[in-house]
Order: structure tokens, then sequence, then C-alpha cells
């Protein structure tokens, strides 16, 4: 520390590049100060520092980080606090571009593996970005001096011992994602779909917000009792709820009855979520991906034979390629494009979907042949997926009875309260005799796993490679933009960050014979070895604002780089 303050008041005053000097390690009573990356003026990317407490000093019980689930959940703690103190009170001095700045990345509703913080035997690790502060472009050294050896030891003292983070809150944490993995390996013993707990607030407070929606209009969800179940967890009293099981669900009702938060809460039950988000007890099986339409997107070469075939012109669906998709298409790709992935279950929502790549009804059968309609509607392919290839899915439909024949399940939400009435449906379907043909054909079809080609990820732009996010629903890949925004179950723009990265290391793998898959199935294996740490350029130093991704969304952001090229 004294080294530190010596280096600063030597610089005081000098052109910004002086800060350069500060790079390095230093020792200060309780932690350790590591200046990873000095920025190059007050103006550019802020600097990055790392913080690390030894256990000695923090003195966390090694129950809180003995599972994977606590020890990602802790990390998102320590991330949260202090992510909650430099937004509250930061350190702000006067001066030029980000002077004084000092952030934490900072999670939002999910609890997800993120990289702003480490523990483990030795010590916690916090990575911490900073502005330091400058007067014009000259190193404002005494403000430096202030921040970096006054106003950050406190933070870290009152941000990161056991002591001082609320150990009650982590104590209470810890027995929720305890419960949250009970509750994920009771569906993935039985190879159930979803769970969503009695009392679980689904609805959001706006378009835009992710928190849950407050007041005494809020419906509290309750299972119907046929489908009711009590999940034993390790902490408290078994938790009841709705179990959807594997198969064909729809979810009907009137319009404006919580059909699409039903199901958006079923999309982001992939993610466990904080305690007081109302979602916490929403856990769906991790690789169930939401589907959508998607018009205007590319697609390189993908099988989507099963629904779509004889277009005009001939143009091939067993390499399907196109610069821009219609609806329907796009909606076959996303199918098609998940299934590659391995996907165990559809969700859809009659919202975002293609009405043609949904149903074609019996009077249109009539009028339009077979053989003059190039599309193969879902309805004819839902239960081969499921029967075939074990997929199954989840459907929002208010305005086709025609998947009554289909359905193992119905679902009927009436004033946001969820109805089984799988009996009733298929008593309609019974008596209001259906005059569709099958159109389906006796198999599913192909999932064609693609080989990529090295040439698809060139990460340069001018002569330096550049990648990066652009918010949470856009890439940046040397010159081209990826787009995200059909990629629903997206979260946090650090997974966006992380995913970009992941991409970079697709791209120098790629092209040594090896599928989409395989290689991305590489990349999380090296995740899994050593962390999340490892996909970041900056590793080993700080590689404090990536959260991981699941394998479904880099696939999907792969396949929407419009320099994909399949072999
Ligand atoms: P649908 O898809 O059936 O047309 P939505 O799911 O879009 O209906 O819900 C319509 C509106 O009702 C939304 O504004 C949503 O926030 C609100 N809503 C949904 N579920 C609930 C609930 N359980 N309690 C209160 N409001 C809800
Ligand atoms: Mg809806």
């Amino acid at each position: 520390m004294k080294r530190l303050k010596q280096i600063l008041s030597r610089i005081d005053g000098k052109g910004y590049k002086a800060y350069k000097d500060i790079q390095g390690e230093y020792r200060f009573p309780r932690f350790q100060l590591m200046i990873d990356y000095v920025q190059g003026d007050p103006f550019a990317a802020p600097s990055r520092i790392r913080v690390r407490m030894p256990q000695s000093e923090a003195k966390y019980p090694a129950s809180w980080y003995e599972t994977p689930r606590r020890k990602q959940a802790l990390e998102d703690w320590i991330a949260r606090v202090w992510a909650e103190k430099t937004g509250r009170y930061s350190f702000r001095a006067k001066g030029t571009g980000k002077s004084g700045l000092i952030g934490v990345d900072r999670p939002g509703q999910e609890i997800l593996p993120r990289t702003a913080a480490v523990v483990n035997d030795q010590f916690v690790e916090v990575r911490v970005t900073i502005g330091l502060p400058a007067q014009g472009r000259r190193v404002l050294g005494r403000k430096a001096e202030e921040m970096l050896c006054d106003y950050l030891p406190r933070l870290v003292d009152e941000a990161t011992p056991a002591d001082s983070i609320d150990r009650d809150g982590v104590e209470e944490r810890m027995k929720l994602v305890d419960n949250q993995g009970a509750i994920r390996r009771f569906l993935s013993e039985r190879g159930w779909i979803a769970f969503v707990a009695n009392g679980s607030v689904l609805p959001r407070e706006s378009g835009i917000s992710d928190r849950p929606l407050r007041g005494k209009n809020v419906v509290q969800f309750q299972a119907p009792k046929s489908m009711e179940v009590s999940v034993d967890v390790p902490h408290g009293d078994p938790i009841r709820g709705m179990a959807i099981q594997d198969g064909i669900t729809l979810i009907i009702g009137g319009g404006y009855h919580g059909k699409s938060t039903l199901l958006n809460a079923l999309e982001r039950g992939v993610y466990d979520h904080i305690a007081g988000d109302g979602r916490e007890y929403v856990i769906t099986i991790d690789d169930a991906v939401k589907v959508r339409a998607e018009d205007g997107r590319r697609v390189e070469k993908v099988n989507i034979s099963p629904f779509i075939n004889n277009l005009p012109f001939g143009r091939d669906t067993v390499r399907f390629s196109t610069e821009d998709a219609s609806g329907s298409t796009s909606q076959a790709t996303n199918i098609m494009e998940s299934l590659e992935m391995g996907a165990s279950c559809l969700l859809i929502d009659e919202d975002t979907s293609a009405t043609n790549f949904m149903i074609r009804d019996g009077r249109m059968q009539r009028l339009v042949a077979k053989g003059k309609e190039p599309i193969t509607p879902f309805i004819d392919k839902v239960r081969q997926l499921y029967e075939e290839r074990e997929t199954s899915s989840v459907l929002v439909l208010g305005g086709s009875g025609d998947y009554f024949d289909v359905a193992d399940t119905v679902i009927m939400m009436d004033e946001y309260l969820p109805y089984e009435v799988t009996q009733e449906a298929k008593e309609v379907a019974q008596s209001q005799s259906n005059d569709r043909t099958q159109e389906g054909g006796e198999h599913f079809g192909d999932v064609t796993a693609r080989v990529l080609s090295g040439k698809s990820f060139d990460a340069r732009k001018g002569k330096k490679e550049k990648v990066d996010a652009k918010g949470l629903h856009s890439i940046q890949f040397g010159t081209s933009t990826v787009d995200l925004s059909g990629v629903e179950q997206l979260v946090d723009v650090s997974q966006t960050r992380a995913i970009a990265e992941i991409m970079r290391l697709i791209g120098k793998k790629a092209g040594g014979g090896k599928t989409l898959r395989q290689l991305i199935e590489e990349v999380y294996q090296e995740i899994e070895g050593k962390g999340l740490d490892v996909v970041s350029p900056f590793r080993g130093q700080h590689p404090g604002d990536l959260a991981l991704p699941r394998q479904q969304e880099v696939a999907a952001a792969v396949n929407r780089l419009r320099t994909l090229r399949v072999d």
C-alpha cells in the first residue's frame, strides 16, 4: 500500500498515461490488490482491478461453497453486495470522463454462474472496474490515493467478510438453491418438463422490467388439483405445485387471461431465480427452448425438410439457405436448430408463431392441395417429435381447437388461474369430428448435424480482433453484427458478452470437420474444467463481466452469424 501511495504521489499532475505505472500487485492489511489493466485515457473503457481477501480474513464457512450450486450462488451473492454498494454510494471524484467510477457486474433476477466474484478454500476475489481520476488528461494522484487506499479498503470491509455480508441472508440463499436443485432432480428423474409452485407470482412489473408485478390485483399461482404434486426438499416443508409432464401440453384460454405469462415463466425457469422474484420455484428442465417465428433471419444449410418441402423453383429444403427467411421457414429453422443441439422440450407461443406453420384446417386442405403447400404444419409433426425423438412441446394456443386431438394435457387459463381441461377437450374433439387429413407422413424425418467451415468466423475488424456485446440482443463479431432479438431466453448482457467470446473460441477450432454441437461442447468442457474465466481474453487477470449462457443460446448466436458457412 505504501508503494502504491509513493507511485501515485510521484505521477500526480502528469499525463494520464503515467497511470500505467501502477499496474501490478499491492499488499493491504486485509487483502491483496491487483491492478491488472490501466485505461489509456479518462474516457476509455475503465481500468480493471481485483481485490483478493484470504479466507483467514473472510472466514466463510466451507458449507457455503461445498457444492457447485452453492458456490455459484455465493459468488452471485457477493457480486450483488458489491454491485449494490458501489451503485448506491460510489466514490465520487469530480473529474473528467469516468473519474471515480467503481463498478461490479450486476446480476439480474437470475442466479447464474458469473465471473464477477470467485470463492474457494484460499480466498474471496472480486473483479472491479474503476475510472482512475483525472483533471483534463492529467493524473489526479491525491484523488486516486483516496480512492484506492481509503475508499476501497472500506468497501472491501463492508462487502466481503462473512460477518458483513448478512450471514442470515446467505444461509437463506443456500437453502433456496438446495431446494431449487432438489426440484430440478425431481423433474429429471421422472423425465418431466416443469414445476410451478403454488404461490408463485408469474407476471412482471412491465414489458421492460423483470421484477415481479406487485399490488392487490396480482393472482398467485395455484395448481389444478389433478396436476398437483408435492416435492420433498432438503429445507422446510415439501413444496406443492403444478407438474407439467413430458408429452404435448396445450395452454388455452381467453385472450388476456395469462397464457403467455405462464409460458414466459416456463422459459425463464431454465434458470434459478433469487428470493422474492416470484418465480423462485418455477423450474423448467435445463434444455427447454423457446422457438418462434423470426422472419428476416439468415439460414445456413439447415435441414428443414420435416416441415417444408416443394418450394417454388425446386429449392433445396434438406440444405436450406436464405438471407431472408419467411415467418414459417424461420420457425421451422429455429425448431430444427434446437433439435440439432438436443433440445428435449420446445416452448411455443401463438403470439410469436407463424399461423400457417402452426395450423392448416380441413377447409384449407381441401382447397389448396398438399402438393401446392410446402408447409407441413406443426400439428402433424408434434406427436412424431415426441414419440420418435422424445422431444416434448408446450404450446400456447387460444385460437385453434385442432390441437385437442394431439395433446396429452390441456391447461386452461381463466382469470390467471390454471384449470386442467384435458378430458373436456378430448370430448369436444370426439363429438365435433375434425375433417382434417393427417399430413405428417410416417416419420418425423432427419435432424442433420452440420459441419462448420473454418472460414465462417472472422473476428477481425481492421487489424485487430473485435468481438463484443452491443446490448443484450446484439453481438459485434469482427465486421458483422449478430441480431439476437429472436433469442428470448437470453437474460443478461454478461451472457451475451460470454457468447461473443465463446464464438471467438469456436472460430479458432472450426474447420477440422467438427459439427456445431461438437465445437460448442468442446468449449463447455473447458469451462466445466477451468471455470468461465477461460473464455475471457483477460483470463488469469480480470475476466469480471461474464455470465454463463446455455449451449442453446451459443448455437443460436452462431446460427445467426451472417458469415456462417457450413461444409
Ligand atoms: P394472454 O397470453 O392469455 O393473452 P398474458 O399472459 O399476455 O395473456 O397476460 C395479460 C396481462 O395480464 C399481462 O399484462 C400480464 O402482466 C397480466 N397478468 C398475467 N398473469 C397475471 C396474474 N397472475 N396476476 C395479475 N396479472 C397477470
Ligand atoms: Mg398471449
